[in-house]
């Protein structure tokens, strides 16, 4: 079977040369373990992060390791009694065609419920991000005005219909005009802005014409700068992502924003999902109502084939994709 590992770490922008596809066996499960097929496997621009060896919030990858991330795959051979064979689960693990996983690593996922997909975006991580990020530190109210940035990707397209549903004014901000046409003719944004064509200062101005109360930050650097000087008071700022800075090899220290923070008694909150893992159940049968109502719309970019992962991962910094950013490595 194939592999992908971490063969270099990337300096600035990864190239495919940082990635090295090995040949290995499948393996056989022990007792308390399972064989699985790889489905589906999720790249995520966190990705990049633990590709450095940095202190975070999860440990760096090490090298010649095999990369691992959100992964549906199908039981093939099974030495647990949790798992069947013909089984459909969802685990992180390995950027391989096949997986021997522990029992406590993996869950099953119903593929009557849902899509199986949308467990690895619109009712999984993603979704959860874009709900506990928006509601909890974005306190959304009616009639108030929410800014998203990277707002056609995974998280925020989702942030910016939650965003909806709580009766606020929405401005997305994202990099082609095709994603802008999406989010107000879809998805139903107020406005939308395409950074890499307009000025992002004056759009803002006239997208936001009574101020803006929620920023929720996916990309940080120039994008952001251009939001502070429209916070309104009490404004809040869930920081989520800084994707513009992921591939910098010096980091931009900052922030360069304290006083448009004081001026406005402004909340700026960096979070994790993790924070929230005591409520992902809430988290995840809200999105699953609303989506069920027909109120909450998600896409996927779906990449085809194992060999084509390392470009769909450095895709994201193109912003290639619509919606959260698979890869189809084989049929269930
Ligand atoms: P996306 O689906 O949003 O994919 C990344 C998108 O980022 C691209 O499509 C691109 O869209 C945009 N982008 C890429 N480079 C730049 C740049 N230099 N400046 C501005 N925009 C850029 O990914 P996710 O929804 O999975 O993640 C969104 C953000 O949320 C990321 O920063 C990620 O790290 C973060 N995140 C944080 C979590 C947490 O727990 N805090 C959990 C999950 C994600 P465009 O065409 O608009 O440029």
């Amino acid at each position: 079977q194939k592999q992908i590992k971490l063969a270099k770490r990337p300096i600035g922008t990864p190239v495919m040369e940082d990635f090295a596809f090995i040949d290995a066996p499948i393996g056989t499960p022990s007792n308390g373990e399972v064989l699985v097929r790889t489905i589906y496997i999720s790249v995520d621009p966190y990705l990049r992060g633990r590709m450095q060896d940095v202190k975070s919030y999860i440990p760096p990858f090490q090298l010649n390791e095999v990369i691992t991330s959100g992964v549906i795959g199908q039981v093939v051979d099974s030495k647990s009694e949790l798992f069947a064979k013909g089984d459909v689960i969802i685990g992180n693990l390995g950027w391989q065609e096949y997986s021997i996983a522990k029992e406590k690593e993996i869950r099953k996922i119903d593929p009557k419920q849902a899509p199986v997909t949308a467990n690895l975006s619109i009712i999984g991580l993603t979704g959860l991000t874009a709900y506990f990020g928006l509601l909890d530190i974005g306190q959304p109210k009616a009639g108030e005005t929410v800014v998203v940035s990277g707002a056609a990707g995974a998280v925020g397209a989702t942030v910016g219909q939650i965003a909806k549903i709580k009766g606020t004014r929405v401005v997305g901000i994202a990099g082609t005009d095709e994603k802008c046409r999406y989010l107000i003719n879809e998805l139903g944004f107020d406005a939308a802005i395409n950074y890499k064509k307009e000025d992002v200062p004056s759009a803002l101005e006239n997208a936001c014409p009574n101020g803006i109360d929620i920023y929720f930050d996916n990309v940080g650097g120039s994008i952001s700068d251009a939001v502070f000087p429209l916070l309104n008071k009490y404004a809040r700022i869930p920081i989520c992502g800084a994707i513009s800075s992921y591939n910098n090899v010096n980091i931009d220290m900052g922030p360069r924003v304290q006083t448009y923070l004081i001026k406005t008694s402004a909340l700026m909150k960096g979070f994790t999902l993790g924070d929230y893992s005591n409520r992902f159940k809430e988290g995840g049968a809200a999105l699953a109502a609303w989506l069920n109502e027909g109120k909450l719309k998600y896409e996927e970019t779906i990449t085809e084939g194992f060999d084509h992962i390392i470009d769909a991962f450095l895709d994201l910094f193109k912003g290639a994709n619509i919606g959260k950013s698979l890869v189809k490595v084989a049929d269930i």
